[in-house]
């Protein structure tokens, strides 16, 4: 079988001043302090402070990551943030398709895929969002869902390039709810088996991670289910203390 080294990503959401720096170094301190986490570690800010993270970075391993990223590399875009602006400050991953962007920016799928081909044009790892509403799941539909989403949000280059891919929930983020072990089980081994049909062996080593109020007290379970190969943590990931402890579980 094979094996892929575990990633959890922290997204800050817009949470963070300069005084949240912190909570970063005593995330790094923990990091530092005893032995070396079993996961990659990035960390996503608000972009006013990616250059801290990347600076913090540099001596604790924690990887920063972008929010968002436009389709764009450069232009008449007020108030956006283009992926190779991203990797100048030091990012070296971006999540795309949050399901806050998809709601609050009206993005769309294929929007999604092309913020991703734009993340790996500028040699950043895109992190990609997929994930249903309770209506949806409620209705039976959650898989097909995903899979769309999957069709058309992740692009052809990821047959040569690392992407990510998140499945969170909708109704799970910031509520303290989550699928069950065996649904959570179920949707990564569908999405697995998506990948793998659509990019072969490359789909075998693609990341899957679980997002959803992912918390020190269900990070153990969640992450050792099968086709999960982390997390992406909201709220916990503001916490040193708390986002250690998910790290740790893995
Ligand atoms: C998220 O927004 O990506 C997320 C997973 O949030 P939370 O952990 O707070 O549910």
């Amino acid at each position: 079988m094979t094996t892929i080294s575990p990633l959890i990503a922290g997204n800050w959401k817009m949470n963070g001043l300069t005084h949240s720096l912190g909570e970063l170094t005593e995330l790094a301190r923990l990091l530092t302090a005893g032995e070396a986490p079993r996961a990659l570690v990035v960390v996503c800010p608000p972009a006013t402070l990616l250059a801290a993270v990347a600076a913090q970075g540099a001596s604790s391993g924690i990887i920063a990551g972008g929010q968002d990223c436009h389709v764009n590399a450069s232009g008449a875009h007020t108030g956006d943030i283009a992926a190779g602006m991203l990797a100048d400050a030091g990012a070296q991953y971006v999540i795309v398709g949050h399901s806050e962007r998809r709601t609050d920016h009206a993005e769309t799928d294929d929007e999604v895929r092309a913020k991703a081909e734009a993340a790996i044009g500028a040699g950043l790892k895109p992190i990609i969002c997929v994930g249903e509403t309770e209506q949806q799941r409620d209705a039976g539909d959650a898989e097909a869902v995903v899979i769309a989403q999957i069709d058309g949000a992740i692009p052809d280059a990821a047959e040569q390039h690392e992407i990510i891919v998140a499945y969170e929930p909708i109704w799970a983020i910031g509520t303290g709810r989550t699928p069950s072990l065996e649904e959570i089980a179920q949707i990564h081994r569908v999405i697995r088996d998506r990948l793998v049909e659509r990019f072969g062996e490359r789909g075998q080593i693609i990341r899957i991670l679980y997002g959803g109020s992912l918390k020190p007290h269900n990070a153990r379970e969640i992450l050792a289910v099968e086709n999960v190969n982390g997390g992406l943590v909201g709220g916990a990931s503001l916490l040193a203390k708390d986002f250690y402890t998910i790290i740790s579980a893995v």
